[in-house]
């Protein structure tokens, strides 16, 4: 009842018809006849494959893909729901592993960060949340790393819940909860000492208090522990982006040993320098941003593992005025960041599709990403593969989601056009199947 209640409140909020497929059902319900869909791609991306196929039929029952063959060879079943994407190209569902559904943008003239925390009551920050959740879905993005909530609590465990539940449409949601900084590492910032304000993180000093941070995040529901290893950056007198380090690898340890023991993941934002060195010391599994990385220190990701989350576009946005320190300091992070990702890219680093939606309007494309990595010298396979099988093996879901094959979860997007002519038509996402459910239907 609640999942077909959703499909249907989308439809109508997206000013469609799609009655027809409201009746699908969970997995989670095996009493109830489960759906049978037989889908038709023109070109099927797979998410693992290095190149396309052409005319494949896709079976899905109830929320599972059940096969994939050639549609010369393949026969409906009766009493299938035949979707017809003949003219289109199929995909798996996108994965963005860098997202903040608490954000908006923070435009400098509405307020910026501050705002947020110091005025808005939490139901109306749950409220645009909400929003944001139903537009990644929407735009094809199946799956998101929800990476800290700023300040808005286990927010992000309320919505994941609610999509769960089916009381509202998004993304398949992993969760960070809080985030852990230090004292002096996170927003809000820069009011007079005597003030007592509200911060965007967790703030520990010491591995006690690390370590106990982390027990209360991952106790209230945190899927990845979220850990800002720099906080503040400039440019220094030589030219180069300088960043204040925030946890030392002693209280980065106390994290990673207490979260690994729940078979959980760490995800650091480092930009560079110490902060990223002690970052990669201290274990963490993925590296957010990581503006400006040394040979060594990606000698030393390849050697551990280490996952790197780049995020380029979000640092086009909202330059300061060119001949100011905040000017020079925007500009700075986005010219060695391009030369950073090539550079992991050539060495072999593992890297996954993230953008850290929130920190600009849910409004714009999330796709707009995959330009910046073909840009920075991916080929358009291995863009759309860092935004599907990719990124789910960083979520230990490989096999479940960014693939379209039998036994992964019926999450399946199409775009028209050719994506591995020109990424940009991932902007264009014409329909979504998430879990077996149409939320965006074939266009007629
Ligand atoms: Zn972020």
């Amino acid at each position: 009842m609640k999942t077909s209640r959703i499909a249907l409140t989308f439809c109508l909020l997206a000013g469609i018809a799609c009655a027809q497929h409201v009746d699908a059902t969970p997995a989670s319900q095996p009493t109830v006849p489960q759906t049978t869909f037989v889908i038709h791609a023109g070109t099927l991306i797979d998410g693992v494959s290095p190149q396309p196929k052409r005319n494949q039929t896709i079976l899905i029952r109830g929320n599972r893909i059940v096969s994939v063959s050639d549609a010369s060879t393949a026969a409906a079943p009766a009493g299938a729901q035949v979707i017809d994407l003949s003219s289109a190209t199929v995909l798996p569902g996108l994965i963005d592993t860098h997202t903040h559904i608490f954000l908006q943008g923070e435009d400098p003239a509405e307020g910026g960060y501050d705002i947020q925390l110091l005025k808005y009551p939490a139901s109306f920050r749950a409220a645009r949340a909400t929003v944001s959740a139903r537009r990644a879905l929407e735009q094809g993005f199946t799956t998101i790393r929800d990476l800290e909530t700023e300040g808005a609590g286990y927010g992000d465990i309320g919505i994941k819940e609610a999509v769960d539940g089916g009381y509202i449409p998004g993304p398949r949601i992993f969760a960070a909860t809080r985030a852990i900084s230090t004292t002096a590492g996170y927003p809000l910032e820069g009011y007079a000492p005597e003030i007592v304000v509200p911060k965007g993180a967790q703030l520990i000093d010491g591995p006690v208090e690390a370590r106990k941070a982390a027990r209360e995040q991952l106790g209230n529901g945190a899927d990845w522990i979220k850990v800002y290893m720099t906080h503040r950056s400039w440019v220094d007198d030589q030219g180069n982006l300088v960043s204040q380090p925030t946890l030392t690898v002693e209280e980065l340890k106390a994290i990673v040993d207490e979260t690994h023991g729940w078979h959980k993941k760490v995800a650091c934002h480092a930009y560079n320098g110490l902060g990223l060195q002690r970052a990669l010391d201290g274990g963490c599994d993925s590296i957010e941003h990581g503006l400006d990385i040394t040979d060594a220190q990606i000698a030393q990701m390849l050697k551990q593992g280490t996952w790197y989350v780049p995020t380029l576009s979000v640092y086009y946005y909202d330059w300061a005025p060119e001949n100011t320190e905040a000017g020079r300091r925007d500009r700075k992070r986005a010219a060695v960041h391009g030369p950073s990702f090539q550079r992991a890219l050539k060495a072999g680093v593992k890297i996954a599709f993230g953008t850290d939606m929130g920190g600009m309007p849910w409004t714009d494309p999330i796709a707009q990403e995959f330009a910046r990595e073909v840009e920075f010298g991916m080929t358009p396979m291995q863009a759309i593969q860092s935004a599907t099988s990719r990124a789910a093996e960083l979520l230990d879901m490989k096999g479940k989601i960014g693939v379209v094959a039998p036994g992964a979860y019926a999450d399946v997007i199409a775009v028209p056009g050719d994506p591995l002519a020109d990424v940009n038509v991932l902007k264009n996402v014409s329909f979504v199947m998430k879990d077996g459910q149409v939320y965006k239907p074939a266009p007629r």
